[in-house]
């Protein structure tokens, strides 16, 4: 197992990740409240996740990686009002096309989704436990509150006093008659017809948001488990608020030993809304972009730190991939004509180091654009010893295994798009075409190059000859 340290909230320092129990690492998201189309705030969350946990299983460690999505919530009920659509139909609607752009990003390593409504009796056994020990109190004809001042560690992960913690108050969480402004809503009473609701010891009504996540993660990991991860800003109060159920219904301390908490994700330097009119769903990405790019450009950037989107940002990526799978295009047909027993021993020495500079970055702290950074390096001195025709088969085989790691980590590449064989058709349209540059019949040889585009390949002439690749969808 490698040693991988990670930025922790908690603590506010790099933790060496140790497991609580043997190679076991119990790891929860917080997952979409769905009521929306997913958009690239959600890409970056669950992209850099996914990739750190494909890392983390990469490593050795046995992950079990666990999200929820919330399907019943304030918002939902809002919005199949405003559809009218009953509020079921709407949640299992949006929850699907949240679980297909996942899978149109290739976001594959989580092992369950827990959906919140699924388990109602396990949220109503943690109400009633908060109740029998005092941290809860009943409001007549509203809901059950969690009493914030009960909790002596309350602000523990977030820093806030509950007296700071006004914040905390969503339509949900509402109340005059709570006894702190912090309180936040456990169970909330059935208050209109058409909201769904559940029978309950208390009566009938509806789960509030953040008791849901733990109800869930302690019937899955139990009362404590080794990381949570999730967006930035739900560290208040939503993940305090998880601490303070689950670490007084057990009294087990923490409830968690690592919190991850990722980057914003902005779009040309503001925050994305739909009032500033640069809203961007996954959808409208992948129309115009394959997967590969947004998944690089996510794993450019350092996981907790901001990044933004920008078509300029895009080129960018659009470049450096093209760059990485000529490299990869030139590695698979190399010959290795001037290979000698020298130039083997330095290939290989250059694959190692990358190799273990590539991992190491990834080990502190999952430094993504560290890490890739390693690589650029190495397809540059690679590339050197391509030309010189250095490369042997043997050594080629070895970088593109190596690629082929890296990929099953972060998914940027498109492999197929590398093997893809070029048609024969394509190659002799090629050679009219260089036989009609020698003659200097430009008109001509234009006319084959719009030929060969239009058949979904396009053209480079380099000092080498002329290299072809296939179109991608830009
Ligand atoms: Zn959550």
């Amino acid at each position: 197992m490698n040693n991988i340290e990670i930025y922790n909230t908690l603590t506010q320092r790099k933790d060496l990740i140790k497991p609580i129990k043997g190679k076991k690492l119990n790891f929860f998201i917080c997952g979409p409240t769905v009521y929306d189309y997913s958009h690239l705030g959600h890409a970056r969350t669950y992209v850099i996740f996914d990739s750190f946990v494909k890392y983390l299983k990469f490593s050795g460690y046995d992950v079990f990686y666990l999200q929820n999505i919330t399907d019943i919530d304030d918002k939902i009920i809002a919005r199949a009002r405003e559809k009218k659509v009953p509020v079921k139909d709407l949640a299992i609607a949006f929850e699907k096309e949240y679980l297909n752009r996942m899978k149109a990003l290739k976001v594959n390593s989580v092992n369950k989704y827990a959906r919140a409504t699924n388990y109602i009796k396990e949220i109503i056994s943690q109400v009633k436990r908060l109740m029998d020990k005092g941290y809860a109190y009943k409001i007549e004809g509203d809901g059950i509150y969690y009493n914030i001042s009960k909790f002596k560690d309350y602000g523990k992960l977030s820093g806030r006093t509950a007296l700071q913690a006004e914040d905390a108050i969503s339509r949900i969480d509402y109340s005059k008659d709570k006894k702190n402004r912090g309180d936040f809503c456990l169970w909330k009473f059935k208050q209109e017809s058409e909201e769904p609701s559940w029978p309950s010891p208390f009566g009938e009504g509806r789960p509030g948001w953040h008791i849901e996540d733990t109800a869930i993660t302690e019937k899955f990991f139990g009362a404590q488990y080794d990381i949570h991860g999730a967006a930035r800003d739900l560290i208040f109060p939503h993940h305090e608020a998880e601490v303070s159920q689950m670490e007084a219904i057990s009294g087990k301390v923490p409830m968690v030993k690592y919190w991850m908490h990722g980057g914003f994700l902005t779009v040309n330097g503001q925050k994305m809304s739909k009032s500033l009119g640069n809203f961007i769903l996954i959808d409208d990405f992948l129309r115009r972009y394959p997967y590969q790019y947004l998944r690089f450009l996510i794993v450019k950037n350092l996981w907790s730190s901001p990044m933004d989107y920008s078509e300029s940002a895009m080129i960018e990526v659009k470049a450096t991939i093209e760059k990485i799978e000529d490299f990869l295009r030139k590695v698979k047909s190399a010959k290795g004509k001037n290979s000698t027993k020298d130039k083997k021993a330095e290939i290989k020495k250059l694959i190692e180091n990358a190799k273990t500079n590539f991992y190491k970055e990834l080990n502190d702290d999952f430094n993504t654009p560290k890490a890739f950074a390693v690589i650029f390096e190495f397809v540059k001195e690679a590339n050197k010893l391509l030309e010189e025709e250095a490369v042997s088969g043997k050594e080629a085989g070895l970088i593109n295994k190596f690629f082929e790691e890296i990929n099953n980590i972060f998914e940027i590449i498109d492999f197929k798009n590398i093997k893809k064989a070029i048609p024969s058709s394509i190659k002799k349209l090629v050679k009219q075409r260089e036989d009609c540059r020698k003659n200097q019949d430009w008109q001509k040889s234009d006319e084959i190059r719009a030929e060969i585009e239009r058949q979904g390949y396009r053209i480079e002439d380099t000092k080498d000859g002329t290299l072809i690749k296939p179109i991608t969808n830009l």
